[in-house]
């Protein structure tokens, strides 16, 4: 009976209503935590996992040996690699093509690359216009590691201690 009572005092004195109104008021005034996005963006780990990239050594040579350790790694079978011997005696790859529809993002194919070739970058902002265009072939990700190895590289670096 008496909680009835309560309850009947509180909504005629609109108690509620002004607790909402507070609260508001408070907000109002508080520093704004909205990003303006694309112009702003949160901080990123340096283990963010965006779009790949595959990387080159500063003397241009391809990273990737075609080991195919990340081939065989991927849960969600995205990664295709074809491969053939140099006349050096050396392994690269022919084709390297991930499926950006099918990967999950684990991560696991930069964890497995023995080389440091194959990576995540921290870039997220990317779409697609026609089917076919979420295949990453192999000159679209060096495209990519060439454009951002400056960034890739200091967040290894950054990572390294734990890895
Ligand atoms: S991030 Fe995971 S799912 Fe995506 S390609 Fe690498 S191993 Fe495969
Ligand atoms: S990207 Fe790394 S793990 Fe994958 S085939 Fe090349 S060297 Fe091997």
């Amino acid at each position: 009976m008496i909680r009835v009572l309560q309850d009947f005092v509180k909504s005629f004195l609109l108690i509620e209503l002004l607790k909402g109104m507070a609260l508001t008021g408070r907000k109002m005034f508080a520093p704004k935590i909205t990003l303006y996005f694309p112009e702003e963006t949160a901080p990123r780990s340096p283990r963010f996992r965006g779009l790949h990239a595959l990387r080159r050594y500063a003397n241009g040579e391809e990273r990737c040996i075609a080991c195919k350790l990340c081939e065989a790694v991927c849960p969600a079978l995205a990664i295709t690699i074809d491969s053939e011997q140099r006349e050096d005696g050396s392994r690269r790859t022919t084709r390297y093509d991930i499926d950006l529809f099918k990967c999950i993002y684990c991560g696991f194919c930069e964890e497995a690359c023995p080389v440091d070739a194959i990576v995540e970058t921290n870039i997220l902002e990317y779409h697609f216009e026609q089917r076919g265009e979420q295949i990453m072939t192999k000159g679209k990700l060096l495209a990519v590691g060439e454009q951002h190895e400056q960034q890739i590289a200091a967040n290894r670096l950054l990572d390294a201690p734990y890895r």
